[in-house]
């Protein structure tokens, strides 16, 4: 999986970039979705598999946002789903065109 530019999750295209410090709340984050301006933050140096484990997990809150699940921050929630979609995509190497 070649890191994309952007993602279009419901016609709301988000940028993905690279940032190599992502702090919120004192807490050195691995990933970071800013809804307001549509863009995904992912640390920079990390390595492949962690860089799309990572945009997955994001990827995962802003479909939850996008179809208005009011549990779109929901750790709980977003942590178990990103890690299932990311081995089914990678383990069976899905591409649907
Ligand atoms: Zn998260």
């Amino acid at each position: 999986m070649q890191l994309p530019k952007s993602v279009n999750v419901l016609g709301v295209k988000y940028k993905v970039k690279l940032q190599s410090r992502l702090i919120e709340n004192d807490e050195s984050l691995l990933g970071m979705t800013d809804f307001p301006n549509d863009t995904i933050w992912l640390r920079k140096g990390m390595d492949v598999q962690r860089t799309q484990q990572t945009l997955i997990h994001e990827l995962v809150h802003a479909m939850l946002y996008e179809v208005g699940n009011d549990d779109y921050n929901s750790e709980n929630l977003v942590n178990p789903l990103g890690n299932v979609m990311y081995q089914v995509i990678k383990d069976n190497d899905l591409k649907v065109k």
